[in-house]
């Protein structure tokens, strides 16, 4: 995790004013990082008896796939609004400024499934929170969520644990 660590790249004030913005394109260009990231985050689904992995559009894919192929298990897209072309479940959820919403084809769970969620970053957690509801009103059973970085100070994990969801990470950055 410390030598992942060094491979992440830190842009400040991105996307706004005092933000220190933490990038995983220098992560995965390097593909040994990329393949340990992948690995890692593997076994903490394995770990937690994944039946599908479940991600969030865009960076959640690339790390979400990749479980998913390591481990042989279905992969199942959280998607922006409008991308998908059949009727859709979603859930709106507050940004800091403003809210988004996230989308997933109803019949792409079983019921029951446990399904972990996989993404590159947790801040304040409504994006993972928003996740965990939705996949669980399309019947799946979510109690893991695995993360590249956390960022402890913003309280996402607290808020997921709070939700019944564990958080695993690779790196936290203050
Ligand atoms: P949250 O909903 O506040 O937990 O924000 C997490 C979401 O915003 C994830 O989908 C991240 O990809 C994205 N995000 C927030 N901050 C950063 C950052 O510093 N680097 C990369 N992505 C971020």
């Amino acid at each position: 995790p410390d030598e992942l660590k060094l491979l992440i790249r830190t842009v400040p004030d991105f996307p706004n004013a005092g933000i220190q913005f933490r990038d995983i394109t220098t992560l995965i260009g390097n593909g040994r990082g990329l393949a340990a990231t992948v690995q890692m985050l593997a076994e903490a689904a394995q770990a937690a008896g994944a039946a599908g992995i479940a991600g969030m559009e865009a960076r959640g894919f690339i790390f979400g796939a990749a479980v998913a192929v390591q481990l042989e298990l279905p992969f199942i897209p959280i998607r922006k609004p409008g991308k998908l072309p059949i009727a859709t479940i979603g859930v709106d959820y507050a940004l800091e400024y403003g809210s988004d919403r996230l989308e997933i084809d109803p019949d792409a769970i079983e019921e029951g499934d446990n399904v972990v969620i996989v993404d590159d970053l947790i801040a304040t957690g409504g994006t993972a929170e928003a996740a965990a509801k939705l996949l669980r009103m399309a019947g799946a059973n979510v109690e893991q969520s695995l993360f590249v970085i956390d960022l402890p100070d913003l309280g996402g994990a607290r808020l997921l644990e709070d939700n019944g969801v564990s958080v695993f990470s690779i790196m936290q950055f203050e």
